[in-house]
């Protein structure tokens, strides 16, 4: 089905983001990129797949109503979705963080039978990265990369003004391009990815092993000696007092991140590198390496004029982003 442009234009588009412990429904103006209408339910993913999809369809008829419109209002539905996914037939491959991991899952065409309304799925990071290029920190250029640091880390490319998706959509597995060969087993299998150098447990393990050795670190004091505690915004809360070895930390997951966008630039010429997720919030400590790290180590492309900057949308980037591509890609 094409979705003509004058459609697009008076249409509202869904955008909904299944995530593991939430799922979350709005009604996206893909125009402007406003979200007019948010609602969330837990995802209770314990209940299965079956159960799960139902749940969301509800969510979403219900989003549509309390927001006063109709269905014939509705352009089509965006679903973000955190795995592996085969666009083609519109199934869930791995979900790694859901129960059952959703294999072969007919999610696109259950909640387009349910809702009676075109449905696109899209990884999630993949979303964020369209949404931050439309609405947010990549707006105006046309080739970004996008890394988005949380429990694992994510990521999304824009190239020559698409979004890129490659074989199958698998394209843009930033968090999985190699820093040492050799490195710690990651959990897709492979060793020495980014993600188990600078994701949020990677850079509270570190934490963990500064405080278990005994050294003097405000980190004890913050954790009050509880390993448990220890979370990357802890670690940022010490670092920001002035901590050694909490900016250390910080310090090193930004070289491990900077050397993996330095890969990046090499690979597609970016205009702006995007920073996002939980871990990013930790600001300056971590975006300062990663500048530094990239400036040092790309010699082949003007990196100065390569910008890095932290992502803008905040929790809303995959809702708009995976809406404005129901909007722009139709029924698939
Ligand atoms: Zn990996």
């Amino acid at each position: 089905m094409n979705i003509s442009n004058q459609d697009t234009c008076m249409k509202k588009f869904i955008g909904c983001d299944l995530g593991g412990t939430n799922l979350r429904a709005a009604i996206v103006d893909v125009e402007n990129g406003a979200v007019l209408h948010l609602a969330s339910i837990p995802t209770l993913a314990r209940e299965m797949h079956e159960t799960v999809m139902h749940r969301m369809a509800d969510l979403i008829l219900q989003v549509i109503q309390a927001a006063g419109m109709n269905k014939k209002d509705i352009g089509g539905i965006g679903i973000g979705v955190p795995g592996v996914l085969d666009l083609e037939k519109g199934e869930t491959l791995f979900l790694p963080n859901l129960p059952g991991t959703w294999p072969h899952i007919p999610l696109r065409d259950t909640i387009k039978g349910l809702t009676g309304l075109p449905t696109a799925l899209l990884n999630d990071v993949r979303s964020i990265t369209n949404g931050e290029w439309r609405y947010g920190a990549g707006r105006g250029v046309d080739t970004i990369a996008v890394f988005a640091i949380g429990t694992g880390i994510g990521g999304g490319l824009v190239i020559n003004g698409r979004l890129h998706l490659g074989l199958g959509g698998t394209g843009g597995e930033l968090g999985h391009t190699m820093i040492d060969f050799n490195g710690p087993t990651c959990g897709c299998g492979n060793n020495g990815c980014l993600e188990t150098y600078a994701s949020g447990p990677a850079i509270a393990a570190l934490g963990m092993k500064a405080v278990s050795q005994g050294r003097t670190t405000k980190i004890s004091e913050l954790c009050d000696y509880d390993l448990n505690r220890i979370t990357p915004k802890l670690i940022a809360d010490a670092a920001q007092a002035g901590d050694e070895i909490a900016k250390d930390i910080y310090e090193k997951a930004g070289f491990y991140i900077g050397i993996a966008a330095a890969n990046v630039c090499a690979a597609i010429g970016p205009q702006r590198i995007i920073i996002g997720g939980g871990v990013a919030k930790a600001g300056e400590l971590l975006l300062d390496p990663i500048r530094r790290t990239v400036r040092e180590r790309v010699h082949v492309m003007p990196v100065d004029r390569v910008e890095i900057i932290p992502s803008q949308l905040g929790d809303n980037a995959g809702i708009i982003g995976v809406a404005c591509w129901a909007a722009h890609s139709g029924d698939r």
